[in-house]
């Protein structure tokens, strides 16, 4: 017997996994994802998360309005890679300390196997095992592992023409549109539990922890 719930559920993520950008996402959540990486280098994004409203911002770099005023930005990284899950072509996107992570392994294969063979990510999976959400807490651990793969069957989203930064022009127009502290993801958060307040035994939500997790994939 299957379980409609669950069903449900796993049907409308597998729809509705594109991202405003165009391409389905891979996100290095708390657990293991096992991929095999497809491009020769990561495309990389700053991005304001904060600055207008839920809507992410790609930095343009020089001249932005959001670095000027000193909003909150996150370094993101983006690869095309084959999730071994599902073996779909999904952009990882990945956080700094995710970066970090991924690039020591890939330098500690590189000195281990003294070979062209294994010189790069394309030629091995990588296992990404994430604990912890938080700012503090969230830990990640590479491995790699090998598995036969035919990089030819499989077609790569043109990441770098869809991650476009903002212009400074646009950035004018919507400069005005701050989240206000009300209308903010804690405020939203904590208002649903008006009028029905938890218990005592009932944890309040961890509004912090959302805002605070440094891989913001959603975008
Ligand atoms: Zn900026």
């Amino acid at each position: 017997m299957g379980n409609a719930f669950l069903e449900h559920h796993e049907s409308w993520k597998a729809q509705h996994s594109e991202n405003s950008f165009g391409f389905t996402m891979l996100k290095a959540s708390v657990g293991i994802i096992q991929f095999r990486v497809l491009d020769q280098t990561p495309t990389s994004r700053i991005l304001h998360f904060k600055s207008v409203g839920n809507r992410p911002v790609i930095c343009p770099g020089e001249g932005c309005i959001f670095c000027d005023r000193g909003d909150e930005k996150t370094t993101q990284h983006y690869l095309n890679v084959v999730d071994r899950a599902d073996d779909k072509v999904k952009v990882l996107v990945y956080s700094a300390a995710a970066s970090n992570e991924i690039a020591r392994l890939i330098q500690e294969i590189a000195k281990s196997s003294n070979s062209a063979e294994f010189n790069h990510p394309t030629k091995y999976d990588i296992r990404l095992e994430r604990t912890g959400t938080g700012k503090k807490d969230t830990r990640y651990d590479a491995t790699a592992t090998k598995k036969a793969f035919s990089p030819d069957a499989y077609t790569v989203f043109d990441i770098n023409s869809k991650l476009v930064p903002m212009s400074v022009e646009e950035q004018k127009k919507n400069q005005g549109k701050r989240d206000t502290p009300s209308a903010s993801i804690s405020g939203r958060g904590l208002q649903s539990w008006k009028g029905d307040p938890p218990s005592q035994s009932v944890a309040a939500p961890e509004v912090k922890t959302v805002i605070e997790d440094d891989d913001k994939g959603d975008i």
